[in-house]
């Protein structure tokens, strides 16, 4: 496994932690250049794999306030997005890493905007 990735436009190596701290695959920026960066190779089957998880964390998200209403009345009263975000926050976090993980290790990185 790489634990550096040169940046396509001022070729400073670019680390597996600064690529998790990326918020998506479509903001990256070189931490040393702030050059925009985007990612060609696997962008498309991230993006395949999102159209999955997402349904599947909305599902869980919904099943698990279900499940916590029948114990505790009072999650009844919490909207479903808050205990969205508690339950599965952990799960996305995992899903975002994993992206981050996949894009550094296998994509190519290309500039945004090539001057
Ligand atoms: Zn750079």
């Amino acid at each position: 496994m790489k634990t550096s990735t040169p940046c396509p436009g001022c070729k400073k190596p670019i680390t597996i932690e600064e690529f998790e701290d990326f918020s998506s695959p479509f903001t990256m920026k070189c931490p040393h250049c702030r050059a925009r960066l985007k990612e060609t190779k696997m962008t498309t089957w991230l993006l395949l794999l999102a159209v999955v998880i997402v349904p599947l964390l909305i599902y869980l998200g919904i099943t698990i306030k279900g499940f916590l209403s029948g114990h505790f009345s009072i999650v009844e009263k919490v909207p479903t997005m808050i205990v969205f975000i508690a339950f599965c926050y952990p799960v996305y976090a995992l899903y975002q890493a994993y992206n981050a993980v996949i894009i550094f290790n296998k994509g190519k990185l290309q500039l945004k905007n090539p001057q």
